[in-house]
């Protein structure tokens, strides 16, 4: 329901639990965040709940920081509100990290071709089939996140916002909508994405639109925008105007 991402040089975990705050006004039932720390390891925290609860959570038992992260609120479609069935959804023996907005409406016929492969599923959700098939696809590309999120949003019919983090890759988050809302958030030395310019408005008001049918990879100083077919997109260049 409400989506999150952040890579630059500060620790991520405050920004990333503030980001979903903003975004608390359109309703949830739980909440997860997911950061490549400081020592490389890609570290998932998710509670049903309020976001408060996963506050509690962090605070009680705290998970190292890392600069690139990603942080979701759901609003559940398929499996019911459980911590299991929260977002994020990992796979790639649990270095990959994927959250989603939406329904991925094809998401049966695809989870049975991941099983009859061998894949195992944590969740009932439609979003671990995708995390599971970018983690197949990661592989099949070599380990380019970009081509493998190509490669798995082609396969997949139906609305979504998807972003991805891969604790091989740090510095680097991916996203990619169709029928779902996703912005860009440009700071200095440090990008965001949001499901919202909600989600960065207290860090930056220079945003840009990303297209229907776009994939976006942002980096602390870059941001590259291409359709489905990875031709480049010149996205659209916007301020936000209203207080926050
Ligand atoms: N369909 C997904 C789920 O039920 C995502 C729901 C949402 O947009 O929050 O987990």
């Amino acid at each position: 329901c409400g989506i999150v991402g952040y890579v630059g040089p500060r620790p991520s975990q405050d920004i990333l639990l503030s980001g979903l705050a903003r975004l608390e006004y359109r309703g949830y039932d739980s909440a997860g965040i997911a950061v490549i720390d400081d020592a490389g390891s890609l570290d998932m925290r998710k509670r049903a709940g309020k976001l408060g609860v996963l506050r509690e959570d962090l605070k009680a038992a705290p998970m190292p920081d890392g600069t690139t992260g990603i942080g979701h609120t759901r609003w559940a479609t398929h499996g019911g509100p459980t911590d299991v069935n929260a977002h994020p959804h990992l796979a790639d023996d649990d270095k990959l990290a994927v959250i989603h907005n939406g329904i991925i409406e094809n998401f049966a016929a695809l989870k049975n071709d991941l099983l009859s492969d061998g894949y195992e599923f944590k969740s009932e959700t439609d979003t671990e089939v995708a995390a599971v098939l970018l983690g197949r696809e990661y592989r099949a590309n070599g380990g380019d996140l970009v081509a493998a999120f190509r490669a798995t949003v082609a396969q997949l019919e139906g609305a979504f916002t998807l972003l991805a983090v891969h604790q091989d890759q740090p510095g680097l988050v991916v996203g990619a909508r169709r029928n779902s809302p996703l912005v860009i958030g440009l700071g200095e030395g440090e990008n965001f994405l949001g499901s919202d310019v909600a989600a960065f408005v207290e860090h930056t008001r220079n945003a840009l639109a990303i297209g229907q049918d776009e994939i976006v990879a942002i980096t602390p100083d870059g941001v590259q925008v291409t359709d489905f077919d990875g031709n480049p997109v010149q996205p659209e260049p916007f301020e936000v105007t209203w207080d926050a």
